[in-house]
């Protein structure tokens, strides 16, 4: 069986972006909204020589509709349950949130391999979140740029021990 890398973190910070680039193929949906990926969607994906399937998440949100909360935390779990090796995705313009400690503690407490990407790391306004990425005591934060193809070398590194 293929393995399988699963994005999680909390809404709109990219990880339908990092998907659709890892798969080639617009198959996840990208909004401004958050949230807006609300069902898990996975994919053949390939990053140089490693094949594997991707698989989209929505992210939980402690928001206020209850129902759609649930949901997106049952798929995440699910995919997290199935994964070789978790990708936690963060804005590295917004800095570590409170919503970026839950779900590394959350997954920490799964024991799944994990990689940190601080994405949209673009620019120079990124470098203080990206250096924020260490706080969260699951090593050196990836900086990426899913939205321009930048650092991806650097996922492969992470990435390729586990696959
Ligand atoms: P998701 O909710 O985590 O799946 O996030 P999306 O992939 O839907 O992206 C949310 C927003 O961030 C969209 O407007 C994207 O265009 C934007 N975005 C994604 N990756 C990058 C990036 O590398 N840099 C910048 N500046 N914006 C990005
Ligand atoms: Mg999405």
């Amino acid at each position: 069986d293929a393995p399988r890398v699963a994005i999680v973190g909390r809404p709109n910070v990219g990880k339908s972006t990092l998907f659709n680039r890892l798969v080639g193929k617009r198959l996840a949906l990208v909004d401004d909204q958050p949230g807006v990926t609300r069902d898990r969607r996975e994919g053949r994906a390939s990053l140089f020589d490693l094949d594997f399937v991707a698989v989209d998440t929505a992210g939980f949100e402690d928001g206020s509709d209850e129902s759609l909360s649930g949901r997106m935390r049952a798929q995440t779990e699910a995919a997290v349950g199935r994964a070789t090796v978790a990708v936690l995705v963060y804005d590295a313009r917004a800095g570590i949130t409170p919503l970026d400690r839950h779900f590394a503690g959350w997954l920490r407490r799964r024991g799944v391999p994990l990689v940190l990407v601080a994405n949209k790391a673009e620019g120079l306004q990124a470098e203080a979140g990206l250096n924020e990425g260490h706080e969260l005591g699951l090593g050196e934060p990836i900086g990426l740029s899913a939205e321009h193809g930048l650092g991806l070398a650097d996922l492969y590194q992470a990435l390729a021990p586990h696959l």
